[in-house]
């Protein structure tokens, strides 16, 4: 992934176990396969039924809990979480899962999404005297659920969550209870699996894989899951609504081997190589992808187009965080350090470069020159989605929209900017049909807003994206 030099990040990663003696180890295992989602914050909170510990750091998984931290973490059930920290909010205490102790008991909450109400909560629950801990929403829903507290905890978590707005996937857990919900709209993925008698909560199915998990199903839009030693209750706190599952997800996020919404990210993605093949045709030798996200639409295009697929671009995988730098010039050096054009395949040739998107365009630029440097004889870039043109309020971080590309330039200006033969978009009707495939459902159609501008939820005046917090 180039995500991190791209500027297009994925804010979080959840999931947890509840009812085996080792949940804390397989937590660990989960969030390990969840780490594209995140690396700069991991913790896992667990509880033996009693007590609740909690461990949590700056980096990634394996740095976080080496195998001593692990095991101090003793517990039937546990919740984890890796984030990815947005400007302003790197700081120890945002790093989840967030964990509030009272006289009735413990509270731990994992949050994946953004809340596009949380500004009005927040002056909200300031004006009525709560001291807020963190920077981030995921504290506004405790204190919301805080204030419910003479209602039973699954009563109290359905008001708290009904006065929020925006994208989330929860992941809660008190000393004897688990919750699970999900935003009305589904923005964000979540399923749950099972492994012998133990529940699994993730943010994508490959986790489940890792731990040798079964898939159950999503958590589906407005649902609140309870689970116990009773086994697991379902609930409503939402009515359902046409769910706006993130394309983004399909494009980029979700690594190849998971399912979203039943249908396999890989195979999603091929499907939008081949529409845009058909889309955007073009004479040529060779196609190549942007390892490794668009590997499986160059496969698509290759296919569709019948223009062989070659291995143009290799990644240096031994490349390590010091690449996600926020400067531009470190960026920038970040591209040649992970990728090198392979000259044998691609000199003399008219090479097809799929990419999944373009933010900034300077990797775009960078890995065009790459290419011709390498002899390329032209480079035409085909983009498997479309421009994006406005920002997420809900939890991914695209730049702002002065950043964005798309957002200020023609197709025509990028494409002389980024230095290609010739630059095609897959059209916001393509992608819709190569993931929905003309499904006639209640999911038919995914939130594209980034793309169109249409946004799911409202968007209230002083809503701000994630990354864009102080
Ligand atoms: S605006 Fe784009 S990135 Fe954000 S949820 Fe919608 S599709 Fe995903």
């Amino acid at each position: 992934m180039l995500g991190e030099i791209k500027g297009l990040n994925e804010e979080c990663g959840i999931f947890g176990v509840f009812n085996h003696p080792e949940s804390a180890q397989l937590t660990y295992y989960g969030l390990h396969a969840l780490q594209h989602r995140g690396q700069e914050g991991a913790g896992i909170v667990t509880s033996d039924g009693d007590h609740m510990k909690v461990a949590k750091g700056h980096g990634l998984i394996s740095e976080v809990f080496p195998q001593d931290r692990l095991d101090d973490l003793e517990g039937n059930a546990s919740i984890g979480h890796v984030r990815y920290a947005t400007a302003g909010d790197g700081s120890y205490e945002n790093i989840q899962p967030l964990m509030f102790r009272s006289q009735t008991g413990g509270l731990a909450l994992a949050h994946n999404g953004n809340l596009v109400n949380a500004q009005a909560l927040k002056s909200q629950l300031e004006a009525q005297g709560s001291i807020l801990q963190t920077t981030s929403d995921t504290e506004v829903v405790a204190h919301l659920i805080k204030r419910a507290g003479h209602l039973p905890m699954d009563q109290a978590i359905s008001q708290a969550l009904s006065m929020i707005k925006g994208a989330y996937a929860f992941l809660m857990m008190t000393e004897e209870k688990m919750y699970v919900a999900n935003d009305p709209r589904g923005l964000r993925p979540i399923s749950i699996g099972y492994l012998g008698d133990a529940w699994c909560v993730s943010s994508e199915t490959c986790a489940f894989d890792v731990i040798g998990a079964t898939y159950e199903r999503e958590v589906m839009p407005g649902e609140l899951l309870i689970i116990d030693k009773n086994g697991i209750e379902s609930q409503r706190f939402s009515a359902p609504i046409q769910r706006t599952l993130c394309s983004m997800e399909y494009v980029y996020f979700s690594r190849p081997d998971s399912n979203l919404d039943g249908k396999n990210v890989h195979a999603s993605r091929k499907r939008m190589g081949k529409t845009l093949a058909a889309e955007a045709p073009v004479e040529a030798d060779v196609v190549t992808g942007v390892p490794d996200s668009s590997i499986s639409a160059a496969i698509g295009y290759a296919e569709a187009s019948g223009i062989p697929y070659e291995l143009g671009l290799i990644k240096n995988r031994y490349v390590g965080r010091t690449f996600i730098q926020p400067s531009q010039e470190l960026r920038e050096q970040g591209v040649k350090m992970k990728l090198s054009a392979v000259r044998g395949i691609v000199e003399g040739k008219r090479v097809v470069m799929v990419d999944d998107s373009i933010v900034r365009g300077t990797t775009s630029r960078r890995i065009v020159k790459m290419l011709k440097e390498a002899g390329a004889k032209e480079v035409h870039v085909r983009i498997a989605s479309p421009p994006i043109q406005n920002p997420c309020y809900y939890g991914i971080d695209t730049s702002t929209s002065g950043e964005l590309i798309a957002a200020n330039n023609t197709v025509e200006e990028i494409e002389e900017q980024i230095g290609a033969d010739s630059l095609s978009y897959l059209t916001v009707e393509g992608l819709n049909d190569a993931i929905y495939q003309g499904e006639e459902s209640l999911n038919h159609g995914g939130c594209a807003a980034c793309f169109t501008g249409n946004y799911p939820t409202e968007i209230y005046p002083n809503t701000v994206p994630p990354y864009e917090k102080a």
